[in-house]
């Protein structure tokens, strides 16, 4: 990671507090990735962690996880999946319907997105309770890809979400608060 350490990079991100409701600490990764010289820190990273995994497609999480995860896709010379809010993919889609807090919440991914052999990358911005890292999961294994990597920017250690991911997956978060 050419002069750029971690810490560099997670001093670029920026705390937004009682964002998007009171008592949540926002962790801004914009002020990372508007810094030509972070973005490309985060990209070298991520590509010497997964460069000789043989990943065949990156899956990114709506909206954050699209950033990074795209253009690792491109540099690992892997495929770009979405997985999106409900009513967005304009293909066809399995569901997964989550719950919240208050609440629930869905997210979709197009029927055709991944083939069983398919060795994937599921990556998001941050990982906080797991919740979203845990739906996207179920989504993956109507697929029933047997080869699954997770990545997150940024872990929140202290919301414990690794706890909810099964320890039968490779987990990398590259800054940990
Ligand atoms: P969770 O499902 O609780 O792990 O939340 C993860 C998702 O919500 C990710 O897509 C994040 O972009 C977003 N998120 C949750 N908490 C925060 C936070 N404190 N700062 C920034 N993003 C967050």
């Amino acid at each position: 990671m050419n002069q750029i350490t971690k810490e560099d990079i997670a001093k670029s991100i920026r705390d937004i507090p009682d964002f998007p409701k009171k008592g949540i600490l926002f962790k801004d990764l914009t002020t990372a990735f508007k810094k030509p010289e972070i973005l490309t820190a985060i990209s070298d990273d991520l590509y010497e962690y997964y460069a000789s995994s043989g990943i065949t497609k990156v899956v990114g999480i709506e909206s954050r996880g699209f950033i990074a995860g795209s253009i690792l896709a491109s540099r690992l010379g892997a495929g770009f999946v979405p997985i999106r809010k409900p009513g967005k993919l304009p293909g066809d889609t399995y569901a997964f319907e989550y719950d919240l807090e208050y609440g629930s919440d869905t997210i979709e991914i197009h029927k055709d997105a991944l083939e069983k052999n398919d060795i994937v990358l599921l990556h998001d911005d941050l990982l906080a309770t797991g919740g979203t890292a845990s739906a996207a999961l179920e989504l993956l294994k109507i697929f029933e890809v047997s080869n699954v990597m997770i990545n997150f920017i940024v872990e929140l250690s202290f919301l414990k979400g690794r706890d909810s991911l099964s320890d039968e997956y490779d987990i990398y978060s590259m800054i940990t608060f």
